[in-house]
Formats: C-alpha cells, structure tokens, sequence
C-alpha cells in the first residue's frame, strides 16, 4: 500500500525553493491522492539539532511552531496530511538504532552533504549527528513503511543510502519488509538556486538571509531581495544555464511562481532589461506570498490551536509507527 511521507527541519521560515522543490507537489498530492493513502508530513526538529545545539531551545520550540503555521498557510491540510513534530514519536528514534547496526561508516562519510557541511567545523569537533542524519532520515520514512518521498534534487543521494539500507534490511531479516522508497522530484524546479550565489541552493540554514525570500518575507523584502540579487555584466536577458546562471535561475524562479512553462518564461523576457526581469519577479512573487503571509499571521497568533493540532497529529503519527516498529522489534529480536 502506498504511503507519502516527508520531512521538513525548524530550521528557520520556508524558502522558495522548499516551497517549489517541496510543499507544492505536496500540495498536489494532497489533491490528487485517495482519500485512503495516508500522507505523513513531519517537522523534523531532531534533524535540526544534528549540527550541534546551535539554535537555542526556545528558538527552536518557536521554529517548530512557526514551520507548522508557514506549512498550514501554504496549504497543508494537518486534516488530511498527518502534520507532525518527529520528537513526538520516539519510535523513530528506535527505528534509527536498529537501522544503525546494518549502516557502515564509510557510506556515511562519503556523502556529498556530510562532506559539504562537516567543513564548517574542525577535524576534531564534527557532531556525530552530523555523520547520521540520512541514518535518521531512512528511520523517518521505514517507521511509517513509506513508499512515496517528495524531496528537492539535494536530497538524491540519502535517497539511495535509504533504499540500499532497506534492501540491507529485508536481506537480514524479511524480504519485502520495508518498501523500496521511491524518490518523487519533479523535474522542474527540483533545485532552486541561492539569489546571492547561484553555484549554491538556496537554503534555510545559510548564514545570509540575502540569497533567500522566505514565504514570511514582506512585500518590501521581496523587493529588496529581488533587486540585490545576481546578476552578469550582459545587459540583455537570456537563458543559459552554465554562462549565466544568475540570470537563468531568476528565470526560473519566475516561470515557477507564475506556473508559466521555462519556455514561455524565456521568450517573454527576452526584452526586457535586468531590472524589469527583477520588478517582474517581485511582482510575482509578492502575488503568490501574499495570501500566505495573511493566513500566517492568523496562525502565529493562535499558538495553542497550533499546538493542538501537533499534539492531535503526533498521537495519530505514533499509533501508526508503533505498529511498524512492533513488528520490526520482532524480526530482529528485541521483542
Ligand atoms: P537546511 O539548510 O537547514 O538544510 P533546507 O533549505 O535545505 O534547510 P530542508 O529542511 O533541509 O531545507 O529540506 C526540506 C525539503 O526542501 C527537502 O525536500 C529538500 O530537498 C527541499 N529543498 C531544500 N532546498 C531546496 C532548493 N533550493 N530547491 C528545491 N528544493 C529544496
Ligand atoms: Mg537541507
């Protein structure tokens, strides 16, 4: 049976490219699914400490919270997508040991995005969790035997690692136990890029808040944004990729926000100068955030009712993942 799940860190607010690379094919599979397949969406508040304690614990707490109303104003349903904070079920957590002792070390340390970010420390002070985070990511999806994982482009390689340890698994213990979770990336769209610097993605955890517009951004953000970003020394527009990305990943960042085809997108600007393919994009952009922006500010102001609905969805979450992890326990022989 079919089973989507996904994850999301407190990180800090949604980004476009969360938004384009993630919440809004989940959008559409929350409209185009049976109304029997269950949809699991959690804010991964674990995954945000892998990196060390360096959000301070009431911002994190905040940072969950805030993820859930950003999530719920962007059009998450918490009615029919099981919305929930990944600490309120301790069973993945268990699920995470057991997948530990089929995972090797230098697997984890071949990782593109272990590699990456284990950088930023020095030799001797990368936190472990750094080194395990696909490791509790599989745990995420095999707790809840997805099948189905909407993810950005970034996260391919976890993907492999996760379907490698789920075959591990079944070999050891049960064949077809855990499904072979299939990655869901659209092609378009799968990997938007940072406004400042294009080589990189866009992201919530980098330091500077310039290469990215959250969904929260005010409409004067937008625009600043917008208008700081990247650009070349060619004055014209046009599209290509590797001798313009600045210019091309404004481009697409255009055609996602106003659901034009690239194609489309590129013929229409092809004469306009820099700066109305930048007043075109804020424009855009602000008529898709704007509506979010409100609903957030409802929900911000409502913390209990937020808290209500993780609390009722975490409770939904753990019934299911209990079961899972029951019968994991057995075939290995912790119960
Ligand atoms: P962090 O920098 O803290 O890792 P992030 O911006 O990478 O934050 P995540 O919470 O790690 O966000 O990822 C949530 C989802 O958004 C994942 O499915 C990820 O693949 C997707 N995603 C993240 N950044 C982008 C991007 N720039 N373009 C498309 N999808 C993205
Ligand atoms: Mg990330």
């Amino acid at each position: 049976p079919k089973v989507v799940l996904a994850g999301i860190q407190p990180t800090g607010s949604p980004h476009l490219g969360n938004y384009f690379g993630f919440i809004e094919p989940w959008l559409d599979i929350q409209k185009n699914e049976a109304s029997d397949v269950p949809l699991y969406l959690s804010i991964v508040d674990q995954h945000a400490i892998s990196m060390g304690p360096i959000i301070p614990a009431e911002k994190l707490r905040l940072n969950t919270r805030k993820m859930a109303a950003s999530l719920i104003a962007c059009g998450i349903d918490p009615k029919r997508t099981t919305l929930f904070r990944q600490s309120d079920v301790p069973e993945i957590s268990q699920m995470n040991w057991i997948l530990g002792s089929l995972q090797t070390l230098a697997q984890l340390q071949r990782l593109p995005q272990f590699k990456d970010k284990s950088t930023k420390f020095s030799r001797g002070s990368i936190p472990i969790g750094l080194l395990i985070y696909p490791l509790l990511q599989a745990a995420d999806v095999f707790t809840f035997k997805g099948t189905h994982v909407p993810v950005g482009e970034d996260q391919s390689q976890h993907m492999n690692l996760m379907n490698n340890l789920a075959f591990a698994f079944n070999s050891t213990y049960k064949l077809e136990f855990f499904p072979l979770p299939k990655q869901i990336t659209r092609q378009a769209h799968a990997r938007i890029r940072s406004l400042r610097d294009p080589r990189q993605k866009m992201s919530k955890s980098d330091p500077s808040v310039r290469g990215r517009i959250d969904v929260d951004d005010s409409e004067a953000v937008v625009m600043e944004k917008c208008r700081k970003a990247m650009s070349d020394t060619i004055t014209t527009v046009s599209y290509d990729k590797s001798n313009r990305p600045a210019i091309s990943n404004m481009i697409e960042i255009l055609a996602a926000t106003t659901r034009r085809s690239l194609d489309e997108t590129i013929s229409l600007s092809s004469t306009w100068t820099h700066t109305e393919l930048k007043d075109n994009l804020t424009t855009a952009i602000n008529r898709l955030l704007g509506p979010i922006r409100e609903r957030l500010n409802y929900y911000e102001q409502r913390p209990q009712e937020l808290e209500e609905i993780l609390a009722e969805n975490g409770v939904r979450a753990r019934m299911a993942a209990k079961k899972v992890l029951l019968e994991t326990r057995e075939l290995v022989g912790l119960c």
